[in-house]
């Protein structure tokens, strides 16, 4: 069957908060043909996955919802993950993205047919789809990291990840570990303190630049006036969003405007240290080494008081191997423990994989990714035509609100969907000469951020570029306003050869 381009058909994978709203926002510029491969059994993602004792936004509640469906509900600013599901829940069901939803439904392989110019999608169980258009909405920060430390199967007690977190589990008068101090860690540490009867051990690679902000309870009556003027949502929403943008701007870029916000920044983090840590043992122990902002700042107002009560412990020693027991550290002590939590995080480069993803000539990603990841303005792959990676390499995730962008990168590609029903482009697919300038322009941009200053982070890929956008957030807005159909191919004899892509991946 040839595409009928007025009536396409499209596929989505993953039910989490962008698959939501892109469902909608398709619906609403007329593409209903619409199914949503889920493999969980339920929507929601990162917010179904991660149910940590302390689990909780780091946006203000208020900008880290949809623009289309703002939430007079929100409890507080920074929500726990539990109604953050809900809220999401709520929209998925409100707005009928159940109807095109098929759970349970892992998809393992995507495969680009040259004839019919659609793709063939099939699932763990063997079910195979085709569609027009598709879209990966598998999320950045999906598959946990599980570190290779020498020992760590021999290890007999409890062990799991955050996001695997055992709800059955009573860590009541447990010796509990827990290795990582990101964003996860700083959140679920304190709770753990605060459980009756436990004993923390918290073993920390590298220390975080920590930002505390203030939480703030919605009163019944804070909440009665956002229901009936909706207005005084947008103005918490636009003023959290603003200054956010300013925080980012500490971050990327060489003004001295820029240099401005990095000093303010640090100064704001160094003091939250300085004031909250009164031991200088253990303060110095908490200080980074390197620049504020060069590994992913943490917003958290809990953890320095909690780490410095009696039942909490923090190590610094590296870990050498685990044991039956627990685990063994540089220094040969051996940390007996009854659980361990792995706070380290997830892979961000894992974007839709594992799976097989084939596009023209049978070009799979991992080939095309081979050296180096990378997409053009995030989205566009060349070689894979009439697919869309949501929140791809470089989008901005420092710390804003991932809606803001996943909302902008919907937009966007429907503009481009519009562009290729009225036929000004012969596929939705960028030109290899396009990404590379668009990347070029990423490599330059990348030297004046802080995530370039000389640390180790999740960020960086091997030639030490930070998957994230290095530039400042109007320029996500303008680089998403509207596509430049010069980059997209307009001829199908334009196509993109796979050894043109393979010799760019060399
Ligand atoms: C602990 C934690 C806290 C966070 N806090 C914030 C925050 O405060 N502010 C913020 O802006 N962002 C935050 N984030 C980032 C967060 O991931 C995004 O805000 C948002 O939830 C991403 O939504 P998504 O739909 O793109 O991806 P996800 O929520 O990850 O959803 C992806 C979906 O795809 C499904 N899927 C994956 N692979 C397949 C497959 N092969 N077949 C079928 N389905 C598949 C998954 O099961 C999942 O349901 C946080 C992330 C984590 C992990």
């Amino acid at each position: 069957m040839r595409t009928d381009r007025q009536n396409p058909s499209v596929i989505i994978i993953g039910a989490g908060m962008t698959g939501i709203q892109l469902v909608i926002k398709l619906r609403e510029a007329g593409i209903t043909d619409i199914t949503v491969l889920e493999k969980k059994e339920s929507m929601g993602g990162t917010w179904r996955e991660n149910t940590y004792p302390g689990v909780a936004c780091d946006v203000p509640s208020h900008a880290y919802t949809y623009s289309f469906e703002l939430n007079p509900e929100w409890s507080n600013y920074f929500p726990g993950g539990d109604e953050i599901y809900q809220y999401f829940e709520k929209v998925f069901y409100k707005y009928g993205v159940n109807y095109c939803t098929r759970f349970n439904e892992k998809v393992t392989s995507c495969v680009f047919d040259e004839q019919t110019q659609r793709w063939t999608v099939t699932t763990e169980k063997g079910e195979v789809l085709q569609a027009d258009l598709l879209f990966s909405a598998t999320g950045i920060l999906h598959e946990p990291v599980i570190p290779d430390f020498p020992g760590l199967d021999r290890f007999a007690g409890k062990m799991f990840h955050t996001a695997r977190w055992d709800n059955d589990y009573d860590m009541g008068g447990k010796k509990v570990s827990v290795i990582g101090v990101g964003s996860s860690a700083v959140q679920l540490i304190p709770e753990i303190i605060d459980t009756p009867g436990t004993k923390v051990t918290v073993f920390q690679r590298t220390p975080q630049w920590i930002v505390s902000l203030k939480d703030r309870v919605f009163t019944e009556k804070d909440k009665e006036r956002f229901r009936r003027q909706p207005w005084r949502m947008k103005w918490i929403r636009e003023l959290s969003l603003f200054s956010y943008r300013q925080n980012t701007a500490a971050l990327t870029g060489d003004s001295l405007f820029n240099k401005i916000m990095h000093r303010i920044m640090a100064r704001i983090a160094r003091k939250n240290l300085e004031s909250s840590v009164r031991d200088p043992l253990l303060r110095a122990k908490l200080t980074p080494d390197y620049k504020f902002g060069c590994k992913r700042v943490v917003i958290n107002s809990t953890f320095y008081e909690a780490i410095q009560k009696p039942n909490a412990q923090l190590v610094t020693e590296g870990i050498d191997h685990f044991t039956e027991q627990g685990i063994v550290t540089s220094d040969g002590v051996h940390h007996q423990f009854d659980v361990i939590v792995l706070a380290t995080g997830f892979n961000p480069a894992a974007f839709m994989r594992p799976m097989t993803f084939l596009g023209r000539e049978g070009l799979s990603i991992n080939e095309a990714w081979e050296r180096k990841i990378q997409a053009y303005r995030s989205i566009c792959l060349p070689g894979f035509p009439n697919f869309f990676l949501m929140l791809g390499p470089n989008s901005p995730i420092g710390n804003y609100s991932v809606i803001e962008m996943s909302e902008l990168q919907s937009d966007y590609a429907i503009k481009l969907v519009k562009h290729w029903q009225k036929g000004q482009i012969n596929t939705i697919e960028a030109s290899l000469e396009a990404m590379q300038r668009w990347c070029a322009m990423l490599k330059h941009n990348m030297k004046k951020t802080v995530w370039t200053s000389g640390c180790q982070s999740w960020y960086l890929d091997a030639d030490g570029d930070a998957l994230a956008w290095p530039d400042n957030w109007n320029n996500w807005v303008e680089a998403m306003r509207e596509p430049n159909l010069n980059d997209f191919l307009a001829e199908s004899s334009e196509a993109v050869i796979r050894e043109e892509v393979l010799s760019d991946a060399a």
